[in-house]
């Protein structure tokens, strides 16, 4: 037995590796930049973790994901490695600390954020470790074509100033061939190995369904005892279809970003334990997720780009048995992706207004702000400056991948205040500080009970009521909760926004619209990928992905919608008899859904799909806002 499968064996229990693996291994342990391109839940992270317990020193590992480096490295913790995780606010004293463990602690381990590496102490403790691997997962992060472009990905080459002879490995789930290339090409690898598992999943069908009632189908289509994820395109929606699927009698619940952290826990867990079978998502939901027998994906509104679909599907039948990915459309959601995705590509110029609003809004003037935080209400901006939200979201979004601004968002929590002192230690307290006594001041006056209990207060309103902003209200809060005054529990009102730059206004935005002009190019690019591939019933879904994904190949699936659908069709003259009786129902009905036509009719509900689709193509009949379709 090697090495690499011995080190497998005794922490992981495994006795053989899974494909690729251990090429990926065999290829690090040579020294060689190595590319692994590896579905998501293809076994990545064990590609560098054993080659870097094989051998002397530490690994470095970057990932964009904080949750994911914290369960890793609980993992590896659990299984006697030593490891650490460099995330969230680390005092210097600590980080200090934690850095030199690295160097003198016999540390195997050390995962950070790329962010992370901008700062100088976290270098020069770098360049002092016995470093016997870097490891790069979300790799095609660093490529600006790509749908999840960093900035701080470009730091990354930091790293390879430091360790010059160090190897590279590069991971990552999903990457078109110019991604990756560009991605090689960033990182600048030398005479990479590309090792590429195919895409292929042969015991997933990619079925696309046109359906103006999603929810009916959705019934007809799913076995109440299945582990199940729908996946919705807003918040709103996740509620709405998880509430309507309860009543027709599923077990189902919703998972978005707006959920308290307590509360996502409690419903992962009741999903991966199979309480709830039917988890309604927004994208939110799906980061590290490792269940094996979700049996359907359903996408219920078109995904915002086919690397996006691939992942979410991809998280059904990962026990290898045969499941089910379903996209659902009809005929509004083309409109509906091109309005959501589209219409509102932020331009430069309108980049130019927002980050001038927002400066002015945070009360930061020019040449200043530089890496400083501010609670931010999106709601209360877009009132102010009488913002479309739509437009200004993307463009506040476009700022953040720019690397301009970081936007972190809470949502749900309170910031709660509890008077810790007596009033008369209070008030000589105050007597020493003016500017803290009116803010506390208004803060007794505006909530009673405070030294009972805690509070939950607006500092929103404290700021308006005492000529400040959130920000000075939030440190005098702070510093009172250092002097031992109050108890003080932070949480932003919906959001804290951070200056990655000084505010130069449009030079700032200058400097990155080029950027921003290729990323809205590409954003158009991804949306027609998506539609091309729910329009196009001639070619094996499997295969339009894979070749999507640069894989050369032809051979059919034989499961997916076009697949199975062949047969089935009706035959010219069949539709041509379907088409009329379509037609005549039409005229004596005015207005039928799909489902009341099929009930009418004695033909598969396959074949008067078809044809319908037929008719609403040569504009025959039209569809309206009740689902209904109507002679045109
Ligand atoms: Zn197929």
């Amino acid at each position: 037995m090697n090495a690499s499968l011995k080190i497998l064996k005794k922490y992981w229990g495994h006795t053989l590796f899974r494909p690729l693996q251990q090429e990926i291994i065999e290829s690090v342990l040579q020294g060689r930049d190595t590319v692994a391109l590896l579905p998501t839940g293809g076994g990545k992270s064990i590609c560098f973790q054993i080659p870097a317990i094989q051998q002397e020193g530490i690994c470095i590992v970057i990932s964009p994901l904080i949750a994911l480096m914290n369960d890793q490295v609980d993992t590896l913790k659990s299984m006697g490695i030593k490891a650490i995780s460099l995330s969230g606010n680390i005092h210097y004293n600590d980080l200090d600390r934690l850095l030199d463990n690295c160097i003198y602690g016999n540390y195997k381990f050390l995962y950070l954020s790329p962010e992370r590496l901008h700062q100088e102490l976290v270098q020069l403790r770098i360049a002092k470790m016995n470093v016997n691997l870097i490891a790069i997962d979300e790799a095609h992060c660093i490529s600006q074509w790509g749908n999840d472009f960093r900035p701080a990905y470009k730091n990354l080459l930091i790293l390879r100033k430091l360790h010059p002879g160090v190897p590279f490995i590069a991971l990552t789930a999903t990457a078109t061939p110019e991604v990756l290339a560009d991605t090689i090409n960033e990182l600048e690898l030398k005479k990479p190995n590309i090792l590429q598992k195919s895409f292929y999943r042969e015991n997933l069908a990619y079925i696309t369904l046109p359906e103006e009632d999603k929810l009916y189908r959705i019934e007809k289509l799913l076995n109440k005892n299945e582990s199940v994820i729908i996946y919705t395109r807003n918040r709103k929606k996740t509620e709405e279809v998880s509430k309507n699927l309860n009543l027709r009698g599923f077990k189902t619940s919703f998972y978005h970003g707006g959920i308290s952290e307590e509360e996502k826990k409690i419903r992962f867990k009741n999903w991966m334990q199979d309480v709830t079978l039917v988890m309604v998502a927004t994208n939110a939901f799906g980061m590290g997720i490792d269940k094996s027998n979700v049996r359907t994906v359903i996408h219920f509104d078109l995904p915002e780009s086919l690397e996006s679909y691939f992942q979410e599907a991809g998280r059904a039948g990962r026990d290898e048995v045969y499941a089910r990915a379903i996209m659902l459309y009809n005929p509004s959601d083309e409109v509906q992706v091109k309005n959501q995705f589209l219409i509102h590509l932020p331009t430069p110029e309108f980049c130019k207004i927002i980050y001038r609003k927002l400066c002015n809004y945070l009360y930061i003037a020019y040449g200043e702000g530089e890496f400083t935080t501010h609670p931010f209400n999106f709601e209360k901006f877009c009132q102010q400056y009488a913002l479309h939200t739509i437009k200004t979201y993307n463009a506040i979004q476009a700022l953040d991948r720019l690397g301009v601004i970081k936007l972190s968002i809470e949502f749900g929590r309170k910031t709660e205040v509890h008077f810790l002192v007596p009033s008369n230690t209070l008030l000589s307290y105050f007597d020493r500080n003016e500017k803290a006594s009116s803010i506390g001041k208004a803060i007794l006056r505006m909530y009673s009970g405070i030294f009972e209990k805690p509070i939950s207060i607006d500092i929103e309103i404290i700021a308006s009521k005492t000529n400040q902003n959130s920000a000075t209200v939030i440190d005098i809060l702070k510093q009172f909760e250092k002097d031992g005054i109050i108890h003080f529990q932070q949480t932003t009102t919906d959001a804290s926004l951070t200056l990655i730059e000084p505010r130069e206004d449009d030079r700032t935005i200058n400097r990155v619209s080029k950027l921003l002009i290729q990323q809205n190019e590409n954003k158009i690019k991804q949306v027609a990928s998506v539609l091309q591939f729910k329009n196009n019933d001639n070619l094996c879904k499997s295969v339009q992905l894979l070749q999507y994904f640069g894989e050369n190949t032809t051979a059919s699936c034989g499961i997916c919608s076009v697949c199975t659908k062949q047969e089935s069709l009706p035959s010219k003259k069949e539709s041509l008899l379907i088409s009329d009786k379509i037609l005549l129902l039409l005229e004596e009905e005015v207005a039928l859904s799909s489902r009341e036509i099929t009930e009418k009719l004695t033909f598969t509900e396959q074949k008067i799909i078809y044809v319908l689709r037929l008719l609403l193509e040569h504009k025959k009949i039209s569809f309206n806002t009740k689902n209904q379709y109507t002679l045109s």
